[in-house]
């Protein structure tokens, strides 16, 4: 059984003022049934692991580097993330893969990074508009899957996020049809990969305007084993509907 996940990805938002919604969480869910995470900015990692200690929450960063250590400067590594108490990361978001040209294997690479320091990766996979118009969309999130995602992963350090571009901070969605489409063909492009048993094991969340309203109807579709939240994941309030969604 997969463990179901609702994680928030803060992106640029939030000063040490934020804090207090990862408390007012805790006190909405004070022994979730369901994983919930946090990734906060860099900047807040460390404050907000202690935060959410002794809480059912986790805390993750949105990107590392694709090497251990060294003359990156502005960049964090993998251990660094572990050293805050982070225990994942969100890695090749399409603001990522677009604003900082990050292709694939450079995914590949920080995942690697990050599933040897012990972090979970999260990788995110999706089409643009003019993609999915074309057609081309399976083509796209296979490639992204192959390029991206490492030998050495397994249903406990990888989780996929199948964000469609033009659904993120848009309020569009993808019909259940289309987001169960996508997510069948990644959990077989796993399998294929990795084996049934891992295949089977990895988290598959989908990502992209995802709002209490929704969250229900969307997390029942097969193979949609929780959400990668943005913008209704910074107010404890809206992040906790979604997560009841999931419970
Ligand atoms: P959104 O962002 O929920 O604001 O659409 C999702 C994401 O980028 O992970």
């Amino acid at each position: 059984m997969r463990r179901r996940l609702a994680a928030g990805n803060w992106k640029m938002n939030g000063t040490g003022a934020a804090l207090s919604e990862i408390e007012s969480l805790a006190l909405k869910h004070p022994s979730p049934s369901v994983d919930i995470l946090i990734c906060p900015p860099a900047t807040l990692l460390h404050r907000a692991a202690v935060a959410a200690e002794s809480t059912g929450i986790a805390i993750g960063g949105q990107d590392c580097h694709g090497e251990s250590f060294g003359a990156h400067t502005g960049d964090v590594s993998a251990e660094m993330l572990t050293d805050t108490g982070a225990t994942a990361v969100i890695l090749g978001h399409s603001e990522r893969r677009v604003d900082h040209g990050e292709q694939n294997e450079d995914v590949r690479a920080k995942a690697r990074t990050a599933m040897d320091a012990g972090l979970k990766a999260i990788i995110c996979v999706g089409e643009s508009l003019e993609q999915r118009d074309a057609a081309n969309t399976l083509d796209i999130i296979g490639g992204q899957l192959s390029g991206s995602i490492p030998d050495q992963s397994t249903g406990e350090n990888l989780i996929v996020a199948y964000e469609p571009i033009w659904a993120i901070g848009t309020g569009k969605v993808p019909t259940l049809e289309e987001i169960g489409e996508v997510h069948d063909f990644i959990r077989a492009r796993l399998e294929r990969r990795f084996g049934e048993g891992v295949g089977r094991s990895v988290r598959l969340l989908y990502g992209g305007s995802v709002k209490p309203s929704n969250a229900t109807e969307i997390f029942g579709v097969s193979n949609v084993d929780g959400a990668l939240v943005g913008g209704a994941s910074l107010k404890a309030e809206d992040f906790s509907g979604i997560i009841q969604a999931l419970e």
